[in-house]
């Protein structure tokens, strides 16, 4: 099954305007995705959206959308969060804030939504629980994604980029067939900016501050669902969706 929908609206803004909001949906998914980087969050938002058919809405996407833009076609603040995205530092919660209000629709859409990565701090989590409650559309769970830290490292160090096709592969458990280069488009492999050592560091460095506020105001909500995230993506999918069957 792939209900993938277009996310071009979600990915550059207006004017763009979603042409696939579904029309009947059977069972719509309101989930937000939580875990360091390197955790795989992306590749499981990417199954949990091809099996629900909620949009995956990744705010690490938006600015990676922004940064192949001319920089004179760049606002002042997208310019600014995207010099912090390269450092591996947070956004502020102001632009992240301004961005997302610019996309509300894609968070009232009649098929859901997988976040991932949004939200980040606190605030931000309180800036969407009063939008979903204005709306009446709860969220129903907060998937937390857990791994030890030198794990994540291995994962993130090892981690390489199409810089065409945007394809991922990994040096040592998804090695493409020539060293170095994409397997679709033989072009040569990049390691992503915000994966250089240094800013891996400052990333998880900032996810482990953040991230602590937010998981407890999750906990107090009674909404998390805890993962382990070891293994194959396609074992942890499966961890994922067992548990989401026997949430409440
Ligand atoms: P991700 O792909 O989710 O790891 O995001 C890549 C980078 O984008 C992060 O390291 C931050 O610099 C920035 N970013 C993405 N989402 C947020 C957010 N909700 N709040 C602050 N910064 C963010």
């Amino acid at each position: 099954m792939n209900l993938q929908r277009d996310r071009s609206a979600w990915l550059h803004g207006p004017p763009l305007v979603c042409q696939s909001q579904p029309v009947h949906p059977t069972h719509c998914r309101r989930l937000v995705l939580l875990g360091p980087p390197g955790v795989g969050k992306g590749t499981q938002a990417a199954f949990l959206s091809a099996t629900y058919g909620a949009c995956h809405l990744s705010t690490g996407d938006i600015f990676r959308a922004a940064r192949q833009c001319a920089s004179t076609d760049q606002s002042p603040a997208l310019h600014e969060a995207i010099a912090h995205m390269n450092e591996g530092r947070l956004v502020t919660d102001e632009t992240v804030l301004e961005i997302i209000r610019e996309r509300t629709t894609c968070l009232s859409c009649r098929g859901g939504f997988i976040l991932d990565g949004f939200p980040r701090t606190a605030l931000q989590a309180e800036a969407l629980e009063a939008h979903l409650g204005y709306e009446g559309n709860a969220l129903d769970a907060v998937i937390n994604y857990e791994l030890p830290v030198d794990e994540l490292i291995v994962r993130i160090s090892g981690r390489r980029l199409c810089p065409d096709c945007k394809a991922v592969y990994h040096v040592t458990s998804r090695p493409p067939r020539e060293e170095g280069r994409c397997n679709t488009c033989a072009a040569a492999l990049i390691t992503r900016e915000d994966d250089q050592p240094d800013a891996v560091a400052v990333r998880q460095r900032a996810y482990l501050e953040s991230s602590a506020p937010l998981l407890d105001l999750y906990a107090e909500r009674g909404m998390l669902v805890h993962i382990d995230a070891h293994g194959l993506p396609e074992d942890v999918f499966a961890r994922t969706i067992t548990a989401l069957a026997v949430w409440h």
